[in-house]
Parts: structure tokens; C-alpha cells; sequence
């Protein structure tokens, strides 16, 4: 039992796997880390673990919606299982942190845009960028 992971890996119609339990462990505990970090605290776990297992993996999770992945620009895809809440990202243009922000609005999309062309708009991808607390002490 780790956490309801089974039941939500059965849910979407996928195995049980040890690898898939560990990696939905890691991202649990440690929310925006990318692929490299995922291999390493997997491998805590399972040291036998591939990358490319690892890899798959996430991307098995991700097209299942089980993870959520998010990219900011010029950083590496980052992986979270908090998904479905619409939630935001500030990013830090000095060292990469990121931390979550509640949706604005409560549900996607939470920007009305001004000119929507027709299509039917479900989503808007926002991020705010700054500078982390961190960062701005050493200024
Ligand atoms: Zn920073
Ligand atoms: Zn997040």
C-alpha cells in the first residue's frame, strides 16, 4: 500500500509495477524534480532501475495523467502527481526554483481570452516568473 498509488494505477487501467510504485513515491516527496533526480531517488529504492525504465515510466504516467509535467522555458521537463487542479508555477530566473500557486480561479481555463478565434479554450498555461526569496537576499 503506498499512498492509494495502487488504486490509482488500476484505475487508469495500468500494472502494478515497483518501478511505477517508486517513481509516484519520489515525485510525492519531491514535487518538480526532473528525470535525473527521478532516476536517483528511484534508484534509492530499486538500484537495479534503467534509465531508460525510468523514462518510460514517466512518460507511461504522464500520458495516463497520473504525473504531470511541466517545462519552463530553458529548464529540463520537471514531473509532479500533483494533477487535475489546474495549479500554477512560479519559477525563479536565477536559480530554477519552483513552487506551486493555487489556480487564480479555482478552474481551467482561469484567463478569459480577449479573442478566443472560435475555438473552445480549456486551458491557459500560466507561469510567473521572478526572483526567489533566496536569490534576492544575496542582491
Ligand atoms: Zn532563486
Ligand atoms: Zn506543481
Amino acid at each position: 500500500m503506498a499512498d492509494g498509488f495502487e488504486a490509482r494505477l488500476r484505475a487508469v487501467s495500468l500494472r502494478v509495477t515497483r518501478p511505477r510504485l517508486a517513481v509516484l513515491a519520489a515525485l510525492r516527496d519531491h514535487p518538480h524534480v526532473d528525470t535525473d533526480a527521478v532516476i536517483s531517488l528511484v534508484r534509492a529504492d530499486l538500484p537495479t532501475v534503467s534509465h531508460q525504465a525510468v523514462y518510460d515510466v514517466l512518460r507511461v504516467l504522464t500520458d495516463a495523467g497520473l504525473v504531470r509535467r511541466i517545462q519552463p522555458r530553458g529548464a529540463t521537463a520537471r514531473y509532479e502527481t500533483r494533477v487535475g487542479d489546474n495549479h500554477h508555477h512560479v519559477v525563479c530566473r536565477s536559480c530554477g526554483a519552483i513552487a506551486d500557486v493555487a489556480c487564480a480561479v479555482g478552474h481551467a481555463p482561469c484567463l478569459t481570452a480577449s479573442d478566443d478565434h472560435g475555438f473552445v479554450v480549456d486551458e491557459a498555461e500560466v507561469v510567473y516568473w521572478g526572483t526567489c526569496p533566496d536569490c534576492s537576499e544575496g542582491n
